[in-house]
Protein backbone atom coordinates (compact mmCIF):
# COMPACT_ATOMS: atom_id res chain seq x y z
CA UNK A 1 0.00 0.00 0.00
CA UNK A 2 1.13 3.53 -0.84
CA UNK A 3 1.05 5.39 2.47
CA UNK A 4 -0.48 8.82 1.52
CA UNK A 5 -3.74 10.10 0.50
CA UNK A 6 -2.86 11.40 -2.49
CA UNK A 7 -4.48 8.24 -4.30
CA UNK A 8 -7.29 8.33 -2.11
CA UNK A 9 -10.07 8.51 -5.00
CA UNK A 10 -8.43 5.86 -6.83
CA UNK A 11 -8.54 3.35 -3.95
CA UNK A 12 -12.58 3.77 -4.12
CA UNK A 13 -12.42 2.02 -7.72
CA UNK A 14 -13.08 -1.38 -7.32
CA UNK A 15 -11.51 -2.58 -10.47
CA UNK A 16 -8.65 -0.33 -10.21
CA UNK A 17 -5.07 -1.80 -8.21
CA UNK A 18 -2.92 1.22 -7.63
CA UNK A 19 -0.54 -0.88 -6.37
CA UNK A 20 -0.13 -2.56 -9.51
CA UNK A 21 -0.08 0.95 -11.29
CA UNK A 22 2.62 2.11 -8.54
CA UNK A 23 4.65 -1.57 -9.68
CA UNK A 24 4.74 -0.83 -13.44
CA UNK A 25 7.76 0.94 -15.39
CA UNK A 26 6.09 2.21 -18.74
CA UNK A 27 8.30 3.59 -21.70
CA UNK A 28 6.84 6.44 -23.77
CA UNK A 29 8.86 6.56 -27.27
CA UNK A 30 8.15 10.34 -28.47
CA UNK A 31 7.51 13.68 -25.59
CA UNK A 32 5.24 15.44 -28.70
CA UNK A 33 1.35 16.03 -28.46
CA UNK A 34 0.52 12.31 -27.61
CA UNK A 35 3.75 11.55 -25.76
CA UNK A 36 2.90 14.92 -23.43
CA UNK A 37 -1.01 13.16 -22.85
CA UNK A 38 0.17 9.71 -21.96
CA UNK A 39 2.59 11.23 -19.73
CA UNK A 40 0.42 13.48 -17.95
CA UNK A 41 -2.23 10.61 -17.21
CA UNK A 42 0.08 8.07 -16.20
CA UNK A 43 1.82 11.01 -13.60
CA UNK A 44 -1.71 11.55 -12.34
CA UNK A 45 -2.62 7.48 -12.00
CA UNK A 46 0.98 7.57 -9.81
CA UNK A 47 2.58 4.69 -12.31
CA UNK A 48 6.07 3.81 -10.49
CA UNK A 49 8.46 4.41 -13.38
CA UNK A 50 8.80 6.53 -16.58
CA UNK A 51 11.86 6.00 -19.14
CA UNK A 52 10.94 8.98 -21.85
CA UNK A 53 12.47 8.96 -25.32
CA UNK A 54 12.92 12.02 -27.86
CA UNK A 55 15.71 13.54 -29.29
CA UNK A 56 13.54 16.91 -30.60
CA UNK A 57 13.44 20.12 -28.67
CA UNK A 58 10.52 22.34 -27.68
CA UNK A 59 8.84 24.61 -30.89
CA UNK A 60 6.72 27.02 -30.38
CA UNK A 61 4.11 25.53 -32.24
CA UNK A 62 4.27 22.35 -30.21
CA UNK A 63 2.53 24.58 -27.48
CA UNK A 64 -0.89 24.13 -28.52
CA UNK A 65 -0.76 20.19 -27.94
CA UNK A 66 1.43 20.10 -25.26
CA UNK A 67 0.34 20.47 -21.78
CA UNK A 68 3.81 19.95 -20.11
CA UNK A 69 5.13 22.54 -22.14
CA UNK A 70 6.04 26.56 -21.49
CA UNK A 71 7.12 28.95 -23.83
CA UNK A 72 10.37 29.63 -21.78
CA UNK A 73 10.67 25.94 -22.46
CA UNK A 74 11.36 26.86 -26.48
CA UNK A 75 14.65 25.68 -27.36
CA UNK A 76 14.62 22.94 -24.87
CA UNK A 77 14.89 19.26 -25.15
CA UNK A 78 11.41 17.79 -25.02
CA UNK A 79 12.48 14.60 -23.19
CA UNK A 80 14.65 16.68 -20.45
CA UNK A 81 11.46 19.41 -20.11
CA UNK A 82 8.89 16.79 -19.94
CA UNK A 83 10.48 14.95 -17.02
CA UNK A 84 10.75 17.77 -15.09
CA UNK A 85 6.75 18.63 -15.28
CA UNK A 86 6.17 14.61 -14.66
CA UNK A 87 8.48 15.23 -11.21
CA UNK A 88 6.50 18.46 -10.42
CA UNK A 89 2.64 16.38 -11.01
CA UNK A 90 4.13 13.66 -8.88
CA UNK A 91 7.78 13.58 -7.26
CA UNK A 92 7.27 10.04 -6.20
CA UNK A 93 7.48 8.78 -9.64
CA UNK A 94 11.38 7.74 -10.68
CA UNK A 95 11.24 9.59 -13.86
CA UNK A 96 14.40 8.89 -16.83
CA UNK A 97 14.58 11.24 -19.82
CA UNK A 98 16.71 9.36 -22.46
CA UNK A 99 17.72 12.16 -24.84
CA UNK A 100 18.10 11.03 -28.34
CA UNK A 101 17.01 8.19 -31.05
CA UNK A 102 15.24 5.55 -29.12
CA UNK A 103 17.30 3.09 -31.17
CA UNK A 104 20.45 3.79 -29.85
CA UNK A 105 19.63 5.53 -26.14
CA UNK A 106 17.77 1.92 -25.16
CA UNK A 107 18.95 -0.51 -22.90
CA UNK A 108 18.57 -4.06 -24.49
CA UNK A 109 19.32 -5.24 -20.61
CA UNK A 110 16.42 -3.46 -19.58
CA UNK A 111 13.41 -4.06 -22.06
CA UNK A 112 11.86 -6.72 -20.59
CA UNK A 113 11.27 -4.26 -16.83
CA UNK A 114 8.54 -2.30 -19.19
CA UNK A 115 5.19 -3.30 -18.37
CA UNK A 116 4.75 -1.69 -22.12
CA UNK A 117 6.05 1.03 -24.40
CA UNK A 118 4.15 3.27 -25.77
CA UNK A 119 5.24 4.93 -29.31
CA UNK A 120 3.80 7.87 -29.57
CA UNK A 121 5.78 9.16 -32.52
CA UNK A 122 4.44 10.24 -35.83
CA UNK A 123 6.80 8.67 -38.77
CA UNK A 124 6.21 4.80 -39.83
CA UNK A 125 10.09 3.94 -38.95
CA UNK A 126 9.80 4.17 -35.53
CA UNK A 127 6.85 2.37 -35.20
CA UNK A 128 7.97 -0.64 -37.27
CA UNK A 129 11.32 -0.66 -35.30
CA UNK A 130 9.65 -0.79 -32.09
CA UNK A 131 7.55 -3.03 -32.87
CA UNK A 132 9.89 -5.56 -34.32
CA UNK A 133 11.88 -4.80 -30.80
CA UNK A 134 9.19 -5.31 -28.89
CA UNK A 135 7.85 -8.46 -30.25
CA UNK A 136 11.40 -10.40 -29.92
CA UNK A 137 11.41 -8.86 -26.41
CA UNK A 138 8.07 -10.19 -25.69
CA UNK A 139 7.45 -6.44 -23.85
CA UNK A 140 3.88 -4.49 -24.99
CA UNK A 141 3.44 -2.47 -27.25
CA UNK A 142 1.01 0.22 -27.77
CA UNK A 143 1.10 2.24 -30.65
CA UNK A 144 -0.51 5.52 -31.12
CA UNK A 145 -1.66 7.98 -34.56
CA UNK A 146 -3.85 11.29 -34.55
CA UNK A 147 -4.73 13.56 -37.14
CA UNK A 148 -6.96 16.25 -36.79
CA UNK A 149 -10.10 14.50 -36.67
CA UNK A 150 -9.32 10.96 -35.38
CA UNK A 151 -7.44 8.91 -32.96
CA UNK A 152 -5.83 5.40 -32.90
CA UNK A 153 -4.61 3.30 -30.38
CA UNK A 154 -3.41 0.03 -31.13
CA UNK A 155 -2.48 -2.87 -28.60
CA UNK A 156 -0.36 -5.52 -29.10
CA UNK A 157 0.10 -7.50 -26.22
CA UNK A 158 3.24 -9.33 -26.82
CA UNK A 159 4.43 -10.21 -23.16
CA UNK A 160 0.80 -12.18 -22.61
CA UNK A 161 0.89 -13.67 -25.73
CA UNK A 162 3.52 -14.47 -28.39
CA UNK A 163 1.58 -15.02 -31.36
CA UNK A 164 -0.45 -11.82 -31.13
CA UNK A 165 -0.85 -10.18 -34.10
CA UNK A 166 1.99 -7.22 -34.63
CA UNK A 167 2.48 -3.89 -35.58
CA UNK A 168 3.21 -4.89 -39.41
CA UNK A 169 0.88 -7.22 -39.87
CA UNK A 170 -1.43 -4.59 -39.89
CA UNK A 171 -0.31 -2.16 -42.37
CA UNK A 172 -1.49 -1.54 -45.63
CA UNK A 173 1.28 -1.96 -48.35
CA UNK A 174 0.69 2.08 -49.44
CA UNK A 175 2.68 2.74 -46.12
CA UNK A 176 5.49 0.71 -47.69
CA UNK A 177 4.55 2.92 -51.03
CA UNK A 178 5.35 5.62 -49.04
CA UNK A 179 8.07 4.79 -47.48
CA UNK A 180 10.25 3.79 -50.76
CA UNK A 181 8.81 7.35 -52.04
CA UNK A 182 10.93 8.70 -48.81
CA UNK A 183 13.77 6.90 -49.70
CA UNK A 184 15.78 6.00 -53.10
CA UNK A 185 17.53 2.21 -53.24
CA UNK A 186 15.28 1.29 -50.60
CA UNK A 187 17.01 3.07 -47.38
CA UNK A 188 18.65 6.05 -48.43
CA UNK A 189 16.87 9.20 -47.34
CA UNK A 190 15.79 11.37 -50.46
CA UNK A 191 17.67 14.97 -49.80
CA UNK A 192 15.07 16.74 -51.61
CA UNK A 193 11.79 14.29 -50.48
CA UNK A 194 9.71 17.13 -48.20
CA UNK A 195 7.46 15.31 -45.73
CA UNK A 196 4.41 16.14 -45.29
CA UNK A 197 3.09 16.95 -41.29
CA UNK A 198 -0.15 15.59 -40.33
CA UNK A 199 -2.10 18.93 -38.80
CA UNK A 200 -3.26 17.28 -35.14
CA UNK A 201 -4.87 19.15 -32.26
CA UNK A 202 -4.64 18.45 -28.47
CA UNK A 203 -8.51 16.76 -28.71
CA UNK A 204 -7.25 13.89 -30.87
CA UNK A 205 -3.85 13.69 -28.93
CA UNK A 206 -5.55 13.73 -25.38
CA UNK A 207 -7.58 10.76 -26.97
CA UNK A 208 -4.81 8.70 -27.96
CA UNK A 209 -3.14 9.89 -25.18
CA UNK A 210 -5.56 8.79 -22.75
CA UNK A 211 -6.42 5.54 -24.17
CA UNK A 212 -3.14 4.03 -24.89
CA UNK A 213 -2.29 5.05 -20.68
CA UNK A 214 -5.27 3.33 -20.27
CA UNK A 215 -4.45 0.30 -22.53
CA UNK A 216 -0.91 -0.40 -21.51
CA UNK A 217 -2.08 0.07 -17.60
CA UNK A 218 -4.82 -3.10 -18.37
CA UNK A 219 -1.98 -6.03 -19.48
CA UNK A 220 -0.86 -7.62 -16.53
CA UNK A 221 -0.87 -10.85 -16.01
CA UNK A 222 -4.67 -12.51 -16.87
CA UNK A 223 -5.72 -9.69 -18.82
CA UNK A 224 -8.69 -10.64 -20.56
CA UNK A 225 -8.31 -9.67 -23.62
CA UNK A 226 -4.29 -11.50 -25.09
CA UNK A 227 -5.10 -10.61 -28.67
CA UNK A 228 -3.86 -7.26 -30.54
CA UNK A 229 -6.64 -4.72 -31.59
CA UNK A 230 -7.36 -1.23 -32.66
CA UNK A 231 -9.36 1.33 -31.17
CA UNK A 232 -10.66 3.88 -33.80
CA UNK A 233 -12.24 7.20 -32.16
CA UNK A 234 -13.93 9.98 -34.33
CA UNK A 235 -13.46 13.03 -32.02
CA UNK A 236 -16.20 15.13 -34.29
CA UNK A 237 -18.90 12.17 -34.09
CA UNK A 238 -17.80 10.36 -30.73
CA UNK A 239 -18.06 7.31 -32.88
CA UNK A 240 -15.77 4.54 -31.83
CA UNK A 241 -14.51 1.52 -33.34
CA UNK A 242 -12.65 -1.47 -31.63
CA UNK A 243 -11.26 -4.13 -34.14
CA UNK A 244 -9.13 -6.96 -34.11
CA UNK A 245 -5.78 -7.37 -35.66
CA UNK A 246 -4.88 -10.68 -36.31
CA UNK A 247 -1.52 -12.34 -37.23
CA UNK A 248 -1.20 -12.44 -41.01
CA UNK A 249 0.71 -15.09 -42.75
CA UNK A 250 2.68 -12.75 -45.15
CA UNK A 251 3.74 -10.34 -42.34
CA UNK A 252 6.98 -9.52 -42.96
CA UNK A 253 7.82 -9.60 -39.53
CA UNK A 254 5.65 -12.80 -37.97
CA UNK A 255 6.40 -14.42 -41.28
CA UNK A 256 10.33 -14.53 -40.63
CA UNK A 257 10.63 -14.27 -36.98
CA UNK A 258 8.17 -16.82 -34.96
CA UNK A 259 8.15 -18.11 -31.40
CA UNK A 260 9.99 -19.41 -29.35
CA UNK A 261 12.42 -16.18 -29.26
CA UNK A 262 15.89 -16.89 -27.82
CA UNK A 263 18.28 -13.97 -26.74
CA UNK A 264 21.63 -14.10 -26.15
CA UNK A 265 24.39 -11.58 -25.86
CA UNK A 266 27.38 -12.15 -27.84
CA UNK A 267 30.32 -10.69 -28.00
CA UNK A 268 31.91 -12.26 -31.75
CA UNK A 269 28.84 -12.10 -33.94
CA UNK A 270 31.56 -14.12 -36.76
CA UNK A 271 31.33 -16.89 -34.18
CA UNK A 272 27.78 -17.10 -33.25
CA UNK A 273 27.24 -16.87 -36.73
CA UNK A 274 29.00 -20.21 -37.29
CA UNK A 275 26.32 -22.83 -37.40
CA UNK A 276 23.96 -20.75 -39.44
CA UNK A 277 25.27 -21.33 -42.73
CA UNK A 278 23.07 -19.68 -45.25
CA UNK A 279 20.07 -19.29 -42.95
CA UNK A 280 18.50 -15.59 -43.69
CA UNK A 281 19.61 -12.65 -41.15
CA UNK A 282 17.00 -9.70 -40.40
CA UNK A 283 18.92 -6.45 -39.62
CA UNK A 284 16.77 -4.10 -37.38
CA UNK A 285 17.58 -1.55 -40.16
CA UNK A 286 19.07 -1.34 -43.31
CA UNK A 287 22.62 -1.51 -43.79
CA UNK A 288 24.62 -0.32 -47.21
CA UNK A 289 27.07 -3.52 -48.27
CA UNK A 290 28.52 -1.52 -51.17
CA UNK A 291 28.43 0.84 -54.24
CA UNK A 292 29.69 1.09 -57.44
CA UNK A 293 29.97 3.85 -59.58
CA UNK A 294 28.31 3.23 -63.49
CA UNK A 295 29.97 5.34 -64.73
CA UNK A 296 33.69 5.15 -63.90
CA UNK A 297 33.82 2.03 -62.10
CA UNK A 298 34.58 3.17 -58.91
CA UNK A 299 33.18 1.51 -55.76
CA UNK A 300 33.75 -0.70 -52.47
CA UNK A 301 32.93 -3.42 -50.75
CA UNK A 302 32.50 -5.92 -53.05
CA UNK A 303 35.34 -8.61 -51.67
CA UNK A 304 34.47 -7.17 -48.12
CA UNK A 305 31.14 -5.44 -47.21
CA UNK A 306 30.81 -2.10 -46.21
CA UNK A 307 28.27 -2.61 -43.44
CA UNK A 308 27.38 1.04 -42.86
CA UNK A 309 24.16 2.40 -41.61
CA UNK A 310 22.09 3.85 -44.14
CA UNK A 311 20.69 6.01 -41.72
CA UNK A 312 23.23 7.42 -41.71
CA UNK A 313 23.84 8.72 -45.27
CA UNK A 314 21.60 10.56 -47.78
CA UNK A 315 20.70 10.31 -51.75
CA UNK A 316 23.64 12.36 -52.60
CA UNK A 317 25.68 9.00 -51.93
CA UNK A 318 24.29 8.37 -55.46
CA UNK A 319 26.38 11.25 -56.95
CA UNK A 320 30.12 9.85 -57.61
CA UNK A 321 32.71 10.97 -55.39
CA UNK A 322 35.48 10.22 -57.90
CA UNK A 323 34.03 11.29 -61.50
CA UNK A 324 31.55 13.70 -60.37
CA UNK A 325 28.62 12.25 -62.10
CA UNK A 326 25.00 12.43 -60.58
CA UNK A 327 22.92 9.49 -59.66
CA UNK A 328 25.96 7.47 -60.94
CA UNK A 329 26.55 5.16 -58.20
CA UNK A 330 24.93 1.67 -57.58
CA UNK A 331 24.42 0.91 -53.74
CA UNK A 332 23.48 -1.93 -52.35
CA UNK A 333 21.51 -2.16 -49.41
CA UNK A 334 19.59 -4.91 -47.55
CA UNK A 335 17.95 -5.37 -44.21
CA UNK A 336 18.06 -8.98 -44.36
CA UNK A 337 21.55 -10.79 -45.41
CA UNK A 338 22.44 -14.28 -45.64
CA UNK A 339 24.84 -15.29 -42.69
CA UNK A 340 27.62 -16.04 -44.36
CA UNK A 341 27.39 -12.33 -45.57
CA UNK A 342 27.22 -10.77 -42.02
CA UNK A 343 29.82 -13.49 -41.17
CA UNK A 344 32.26 -11.11 -42.95
CA UNK A 345 31.66 -8.46 -40.26
CA UNK A 346 35.07 -10.59 -39.11
CA UNK A 347 36.37 -8.53 -35.90
CA UNK A 348 34.79 -5.72 -37.52
CA UNK A 349 32.01 -4.17 -35.35
CA UNK A 350 28.80 -4.27 -36.96
CA UNK A 351 26.65 -0.44 -36.14
CA UNK A 352 23.45 -2.07 -34.91
CA UNK A 353 22.61 -3.52 -31.57
CA UNK A 354 21.09 -6.61 -32.41
CA UNK A 355 20.39 -9.38 -35.64
CA UNK A 356 17.98 -11.51 -35.29
CA UNK A 357 17.28 -15.32 -37.76
CA UNK A 358 14.42 -17.13 -37.73
CA UNK A 359 13.43 -20.78 -39.07
CA UNK A 360 10.63 -22.66 -38.39
CA UNK A 361 11.23 -23.53 -34.91
CA UNK A 362 12.16 -20.40 -33.62
CA UNK A 363 14.07 -17.15 -33.16
CA UNK A 364 17.67 -16.52 -32.45
CA UNK A 365 18.06 -12.88 -31.15
CA UNK A 366 21.65 -12.16 -31.09
CA UNK A 367 22.52 -8.82 -28.93
CA UNK A 368 25.57 -6.81 -29.77
CA UNK A 369 28.00 -5.07 -27.80
CA UNK A 370 28.13 -1.73 -29.77
CA UNK A 371 28.99 2.17 -29.81
CA UNK A 372 25.84 4.23 -30.67
ZN1 LIG B 1 3.29 -9.42 -37.87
Amino acid sequence: MIPNDRYQRHSLIDWFSQDDVRGARIGVVGAGAVGNEVLKCLALLGVGALDIFDLDRVEVHNLTRSVLFRESDIGRNKAECAAERVRELDPSIAVTAHVGDFFRVLDFDRLQDYAAIICCVDNFEARIRLNLICKLWRVNFINTGVDSRNAVVDTFPFALNPEAGCYECALPPSVYQRLSQRYSCGGLKRIAFVEKRIPTTVITASLAGSLAASRALRLGPGAPDQNAGRIFVDSITGSSTRTELPQRADCPVCSQLKAPVRIARVDRLQAALENLADAEVTLPEPLILSFKCKSCGRGDGHDTPLFWRASDHDSRLTDCAGCGAEGAVDIEIKDRIPAQTLALIGDRPLPLPFVATGSETGTRVFVLRWES
